[in-house]
């Protein structure tokens, strides 16, 4: 069992969890949204909370059923920006997203795994396992349909007075008398701009449609097309699966926020209790490049995360900020940074870089929440993404071969070094600033025209690559300042020339370990110009 002495958020909320519900066989954590869109990492960040909690609950040897609620069964409002087709996807607005066609196949026919809502929650569904997260998924719709749902939505008609109270003490404009929470979705067109006509104080429901004038009574217990309003469908469904705990953005956490007229709801109309809960912050996003908005809008997923950033340091950048504590992820060169800070947590918990004690327990428990699966037994080879960054621009590209350069590891760590490897490059394809980016020159390329102080600092450079055998990256460092002092010139013009013979720009990565990664053979060939 991991070390859970240490107070990481995630086990504060387990322990409260555990403290406020009682000792339970088994505690229900819950998320979930509405997927009317490509699912945003911010939309993330929710289920990553939970998947962390649950992970703290489950050390505490407790049982947990984790699950992700698909808010399937809501009204197509707005076709978001980026989706392709959004014209033909205009004329589905008013239905329920699972009866609105997949805009990617657009012409197909909508079945129960191909629209709309699924082809948001495939993309999720897919991506979660990388980085160790796999809830139980329920649908909304399916369960509407399935008319699950019959007896909480006949509570709620019974409960109309207080539910509209509770309602009324957070609105301006109060719901009228005659108020139903209830909708209804028209059977014949699919729209919700129906009326609810009548309710029998029992099981049937009449309604009549706007849309298409279609006017018919239904029977709760065999009807899918019935619908609570969002305030009252989520403390119904707290009560229907007994959850211990949910946390929600701050848009559902304000004053008179659903959650607060949902803790109301709950209690008297279901009996029931509400959630243990928290508030997480939203997630901004940071130097950006150009790329992503072409193909995905606005919106950054789960997966343009996953190009940057290997699974156990996407967790790492949540396991290691507060819920509530709003933070950036980042594309522009921080992204080096936090692959930094995992690699010094890393070794913090394998006890290779000494911290004071407090500080280690922070760290260890952040290490054991950020792994995709069970904690290495051994410190995995660690190759910084620096570096990698370097080693595959000299090489263009070729993640292969710089791993198998690499390699020579274990398969654990050889697997998290391809993953890493393949990220940097996607990093450097798509947003690393410009002067970080650089081709190497042909070693065919004449010599630049330098002027003579620079010329001889080639020279003595190229003399010094020759008689160097085994690299140290410090001496060589110190040894290109004595060069620059040998030719005469000042250390910054030595530099320049070096860059302009290696990548023909004046400024570039850190000299010395430039030239250490570039190697003796390729630097030689570079330098060759420079012979005399
Ligand atoms: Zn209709």
């Amino acid at each position: 069992m991991a070390d859970t002495s240490a107070s990481h958020w995630a086990d504060l909320a387990a322990e409260k969890i555990i403290r406020e519900k009682g000792d339970k066989p088994r505690y229900v954590c819950a998320s979930g949204i509405t997927p009317s869109g490509t699912v945003h990492i911010g939309n993330f960040r929710e289920i990553i909370s939970v998947d962390l909690v649950a992970r703290a609950l489950r050390d505490r040897g407790r049982a947990v059923r984790f699950i992700y609620s698909w808010d399937d069964y809501d009204v197509f409002r707005k076709v978001p920006e980026n989706m392709p087709n959004r014209e033909a996807l205009a004329k589905y607005l008013r239905q329920p997203i699972t009866t609105v066609p997949d805009p990617r196949t657009i012409e197909a026919p909508v079945t129960a795994d191909s629209n709309y809502a699924r082809a948001n929650e495939k993309e999720l569904e897919a991506l979660l396992p990388a980085v160790g997260i796999e809830p139980e998924y329920l649908y909304q719709a399916a369960r509407y349909c399935a008319s699950a749902y019959a007896e909480g939505i006949r509570r709620a008609l019974e409960k109309k007075e207080p539910i509209r109270e509770i309602l009324n003490d957070h609105r301006t404009e109060p719901l009228p008398a005659q108020w139903l929470p209830v909708s209804v979705f028209c059977t014949r067109c699919n729209h919700d701009e129906t009326t609810v006509t009548h309710w029998d104080g029992e099981w049937t429901l009449s309604y009549r449609c706007g849309n298409c004038e279609n006017s018919e009574s239904l029977d709760l217990r065999s009807t899918g097309a019935a619908k609570l309003p969002w305030r009252v469908d989520w403390p119904m469904r707290w009560s229907f699966e007994g959850v211990d705990f949910e946390p929600a953005g701050k848009d559902h956490h304000s004053e008179g926020g659903s959650f607060d007229t949902a803790k109301r709801i709950v209690s008297a109309v279901y009996g029931g209790e509400p959630p243990v809960t928290f508030q997480y912050d939203f997630i901004g996003v940071k130097g950006l490049g150009g790329k992503i908005s072409s193909s995905h809008g606005e919106v950054i997923s789960l997966r343009d995360v996953l190009e940057i950033y290997q699974p156990e340091v996407t967790r790492y950048l949540f396991a290691g900020t507060r819920p509530n504590a709003e933070f950036a992820i980042s594309f522009d060169l921080d992204v080096i940074k936090n692959y930094e800070d995992y690699d010094r947590t890393e070794r913090v918990y394998f006890g290779l870089e000494e911290v004071d004690e407090k500080r280690r327990e922070k760290e260890r428990r952040i290490y054991e929440l950020s792994q995709v699966r069970a904690v290495p037994e051994k410190p995995p080879k660690q190759v910084p993404f620096r570096h990698l960054s370097m080693l595959l621009q000299i090489q263009l590209g070729d993640v292969d071969g710089v791993v198998a350069q690499l390699s020579g590891e274990d398969a654990s760590s050889l697997d998290r070094l391809r993953t890493r490897a393949a990220c940097a490059w996607s990093w450097i394809t798509k947003h690393a600033p410009a002067d970080f980016r650089f081709s190497l020159r042909d070693p065919g390329a004449p010599a630049e025209p330098f002027e003579d102080g620079q010329k001889v600092a080639m020279r003595l450079l190229r003399a010094r690559v020759e008689r160097l055998e085994t690299f140290d990256e410090k001496a060589l460092a110190n040894e290109l300042y004595a060069i620059a002092s040998e030719a005469g010139i000042d250390s910054k013009e030595l530099f320049k020339a070096a860059y302009r013979v290696l990548i023909g720009a004046e400024r570039g990565p850190r000299l010395a370990t430039f030239l250490l990664t570039v190697g003796k053979e390729r630097l030689l060939a570079l330098l060759a110009p420079y012979l005399a």
